[in-house]
């Protein structure tokens, strides 16, 4: 799942709860800076 992270309030915002919606929930910002997820992602062995 992608996070976003308010550029003003520093909250992180969660795609899921931000939805459609370009706001930040919080502030009402619109500014966000996209966190990459972090490297504990699981591979699958094939
Ligand atoms: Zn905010």
């Amino acid at each position: 799942m992608v996070t976003y992270k308010c550029f003003n309030c520093k909250k992180e915002v969660p795609e899921n709860i931000r939805g459609r919606r370009v706001r930040c929930p919080f502030c009402d910002s619109k500014i966000f800076q996209k966190m990459k997820p972090e490297v504990s992602q699981f591979v699958k062995a094939r």
